[in-house]
């Protein structure tokens, strides 16, 4: 029965800037109901099924898909840019390509990209890419404007200081073929 399916993320999002609510007649959305709204009419429809954030969550309306759990192998690959010259991106190896469009808030949209590790493109210049290498191996941490890696664990964490909220997160046997591709694709830091 539940119509709205939500990351953890996104719910919090919700949660903590908007006041999402909705009416379980018609589906019409709103963003002007607090969290405990019960009962109100809806703009729409008329009937008094508007119901906030929470209330949907207790009656079961809404779903808060969990992230997966972290993978045992998560392949990465060094990619190329094909527009900009000396810049690179942190990929997962195997991925479909897909690009879309998700909702993060009201009236925001961001834009997703499959082979992306983190929830924003993990990206920097040769130099960068070589100091992500050199933390991974060195089991230490480097951080750059678009690229950013913690290698004192296991998973390794990867993502974008400027543009991430999440982080991406590899077993660290991954991690080390990842900065041996990048020596050998762009020598040693
Ligand atoms: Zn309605």
């Amino acid at each position: 029965m539940s119509t709205w399916k939500f990351t953890r993320g996104r719910y919090e999002r919700l949660r903590e800037f908007t006041n999402f609510g909705a009416c379980i007649a018609c589906l019409e959305e709103v963003h002007d109901a607090e969290p405990d709204v019960r009962e109100r009419v809806c703009p729409q429809c008329g009937a008094a099924k508007v119901y906030g954030l929470e209330e949907l969550l207790l009656m079961g309306h809404i779903t808060i898909e969990e992230p997966p759990a972290l993978e045992l192998s998560l392949p990465l690959a060094l990619v190329v840019s094909d527009f900009l010259a000396n810049w690179y991106t942190i990929e997962r190896r195997h991925h479909d390509g897909r690009h879309w469009d998700e909702q993060v808030a009201p009236h925001a949209l961001a834009l997703r990209y499959s082979g992306r590790i983190s929830d924003a493109d993990v990206e920097g210049s040769a130099l960068e890419m070589r100091r992500i290498a050199s933390a991974i191996r060195e089991r230490s941490t480097a951080c750059f404007r678009r690229c950013a890696v913690d290698a004192t664990g296991d998973p390794v964490e990867f993502w974008s200081p400027r543009n991430s909220s999440e982080r991406g997160r590899v077993p660290l046997a991954d991690a080390m073929a990842l900065a041996q591709e990048i020596e050998e694709k762009l020598g040693n830091g």
